[in-house]
């Protein structure tokens, strides 16, 4: 959006690329980093946890990383999940919480995607939290009530170094889009939705809109006057459709 906070182009790699890929990758996107590409948007690659360390050292400077999921819980008995301490410590900037597919095959409600968000913040990192609906809803014209219930009990005692990111279940990896228009009239009522919560704060916070996110898509979505970034799957994995997703802002 013009005028708002500075684009975010958080890059969702969701379970893709061993940690030598992962490196791979962000040589390569360092070697193609010029200026005019640079100052597009902030860039950040959530990458699976275990290519994050690596990854950061071969990003371009400025290239911010991020988990895709933090445990609820600060440490101890809770075999393989990654504390957000952890991640901190890795250099992450970013994590998502309750991305569909986390709520979807891991029953993650929520109060849970709240606890996550709570814990990330705990640990200075911004959490990047996801709400959207599903076909059903969405044809039932009950979107914007549905998405907005997720989010409020999804911010339940989160603050306002947030992200949150609008993405309807029907248009993730599927290759429909929600409209410039539909993106806007989520982003534009979940503004309200952080205006109550937060205040004046609210127009500052950053509303990103994920779902089938192209190169020729990416500028209409991001220019609508609430959209302030894109979370983006299938185009992130190579580099260079990151690159045609910045040459088009
Ligand atoms: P997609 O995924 O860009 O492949 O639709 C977006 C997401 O799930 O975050």
């Amino acid at each position: 959006a013009p005028g708002g906070p500075r684009t975010l182009l958080a890059l969702n790699w969701k379970m893709n690329k061993t940690p030598t890929e992962a490196r791979a990758w962000g040589r390569e996107l360092a070697g193609e980093y010029r200026p005019g590409i640079r100052g597009k948007a902030e860039v950040a690659v959530m990458a699976p946890a275990i290519s994050l360390y690596g990854l950061k050292e071969a990003l371009p400077g400025g290239v911010d990383i991020g988990g895709q999921d933090v445990s609820a819980h600060e440490s101890g008995a809770y075999t393989g999940e990654i504390s957000a301490a952890m991640l901190r410590d890795a250099e992450c900037t970013y994590v998502i919480v309750g991305h569909s597919e986390r709520r979807e095959y891991h029953g993650e409600t929520d109060a849970v995607v709240a606890a996550k968000a709570r814990q990330a913040q705990a640990h200075g990192l911004t959490p990047i939290v996801c709400v959207g609906e599903g076909l059903e809803v969405r044809e039932r014209g009950e979107h914007v009530a549905h998405t907005l219930a997720q989010l409020r009990g999804s911010l339940e005692g989160v603050d306002e170094r947030v992200v949150v990111a609008y993405e309807p279940v029907w248009a993730i990896g599927t290759g429909k889009t929600a409209t410039a228009d539909d993106a806007e009239e989520m982003a534009a009522a979940i503004r309200g939705a952080l205006a109550e919560q937060y205040g004046a704060l609210a127009l500052g916070l950053r509303v990103l809109y994920g779902g089938s996110v192209k190169p020729d898509n990416v500028a209409s979505i991001c220019g609508q006057p609430n959209v302030n970034g894109a979370l983006v799957g299938g185009a992130s994995l190579k580099v260079e459709d990151v690159l045609g997703l910045l040459a088009a802002l």
